[in-house]
């Protein structure tokens, strides 16, 4: 019989809570340490753009994006953009970054390890919200990839040509179809992808709140405190050290997202990670708009109905975590929202705006693996753009590891150990 252990989650992000929940039903003795309101506007988790796609799977560093380095840094305005003040700081990171997309091979190798995680997500995300007694947070209704015509979506298509070889079922819609499927789209959309499996999430904050609900339901604990260490000797872990007191535990996980680095050090991984920092603008009292979520190619931002209106996230700014937001950037998402639904009324009262960070590797692949330090403590953040959609399987993951079992994925393209060699 598989030994059931006590294990601390740090961390009530989307990864985090869908982890313990994993956890839970493997019979384990759970308990998660988060200092906030798991799934509150302080996290990634709850401003993201909803979107579980199986098209997700090609990372942001691509072949020869170095040579638009420098207009990204003049361009404040484009869909990426780099803070002069930070560059030395993240120059590293960014070296790293641009190194991981230098061929179209190392692209591949990335999105066939991400299609992993990504190829089941909406299913997988639709068992658990049925299993949570919440189903009206998933829906499996497709997602649509707008562009102004054939031409605009040929300009990408090595991306698409990964994607249809890894099996992401899609289909082409003409301006019509397109019409038929979303009438309030502007018409300088004339072309379409579907993804046919793909799915949204209606409430991403709500949904982790709701899955920590049901954590706790079933006889999990929260222990409202920040991680700070931990207790090993001889390699095993005795307890996670927090500014509350020690939680006594046989295994951990560190899923804090972009605070995971100094956790993950002392836990025996040197992790590359930044925040892509994202932006959302949110339209309050908007039915019926985007009743298919659309990604329009050109503003690359996802286009999404929530329960609090219509949601337009997206934008990459490379900047510190601890840098002051920079509204300037919701503002572009606020313009693009206009262009692409002309009908849309938008005032004062109704706009809302959030800023949070991915928590990115360079090479575009979450850290999911066992420490160094302690086989006792499990990696698990560095998710970056994908982090909704693929925490379901990165939990099955995690809950594998856990048990002592052999994952069914192949976990060497997430190792943290693969920073180390390219150092
Ligand atoms: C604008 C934007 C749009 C996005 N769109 C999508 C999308 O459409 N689809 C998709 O799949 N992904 C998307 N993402 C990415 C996704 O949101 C993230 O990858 C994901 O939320 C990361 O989850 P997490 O649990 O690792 O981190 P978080 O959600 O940030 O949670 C980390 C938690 O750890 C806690 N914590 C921090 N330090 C400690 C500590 N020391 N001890 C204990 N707890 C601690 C924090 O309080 C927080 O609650 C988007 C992200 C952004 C910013």
């Amino acid at each position: 019989m598989a030994v059931k252990r006590h294990v601390a989650v740090i961390g009530a992000g989307v990864i985090g809570a869908i982890v313990a929940a994993r956890l839970l039903a493997d019979s384990h003795r759970v308990t998660v340490i988060e200092p906030d309101p798991p799934g509150g506007p302080h996290c990634a988790s709850f401003g993201n753009g909803g979107f579980l796609s199986p098209a997700s799977i090609i990372p942001m560093s691509a072949p020869n994006l170095w040579r638009k380095v420098p207009g990204m840094l003049r361009d404040p305005k484009g869909a990426l953009t780099i803070r002069w003040r930070h560059l030395p700081a993240l120059s590293p990171w960014l070296w790293r970054f641009l190194m991981a997309g230098r061929s179209p091979q190392r692209v591949e190798e990335t999105a066939r390890a991400l299609n992993q995680l990504l190829s089941d997500a909406p299913a997988r995300h639709r068992a658990l919200a049925d299993s949570i007694g919440r189903p009206e947070f998933i829906r499996n209704d497709g997602l649509i990839y707008a562009f102004h015509d054939r031409a605009a979506f040929e300009t990408d298509a090595p991306a698409w040509n990964i994607r249809q070889r890894l099996g992401v079922r899609m289909q082409e819609l003409g301006e019509e179809e397109l019409r038929d499927l979303l009438p309030a789209l502007s018409p300088l959309y004339r072309f379409a992808i579907r993804i046919t499996d793909g799915g949204h999430c209606t409430d991403p904050g709500g949904y982790v709140s709701a899955i920590c609900d049901w954590v706790s339901a079933r006889g999990g604990k929260f222990h409202a405190a920040r991680a700070t260490g931990f207790d090993l000797s001889g390699g095993r872990l005795g307890a996670v050290q927090t500014d509350r007191g020690p939680v006594a535990c046989d295994a951990a996980v560190i899923a804090n997202g972009i605070r995971a680095p100094r956790l993950a050090r002392l836990a025996g991984e040197r992790i590359p990670l930044q925040s892509e920092r994202g932006y959302f603008v949110q339209i309050a009292g908007t039915e019926g708009i985007a009743n298919i979520p659309v990604m329009p190619q050109d503003g690359r931002m996802a286009n999404i109905q929530v329960a609090g209106g219509l949601r337009a996230s997206g934008q990459v700014e490379l900047a510190s975590p601890d840098a002051r937001p920079d509204w300037r950037r919701a503002d572009i998402l606020l313009a693009h929202l206009r262009t692409t639904w002309p009908g849309l009324k938008i005032n004062d009262q109704n706009v809302s705006r959030w800023m949070g960070h991915r928590p990115s590797t360079p090479d575009g692949r979450p850290v999911i693996g066992r420490a160094s330090a302690s086989a006792d403590i499990i990696h698990a953040f560095g998710h970056g753009h994908i982090g909704l959609a693929s925490a379901p399987a990165t939990a099955e993951i995690v809950a594998d590891l856990i048990a002592g079992r052999t994952p069914a994925s192949e976990i060497t393209p997430f190792a943290p150990a693969r920073f180390r060699r390219s150092r």
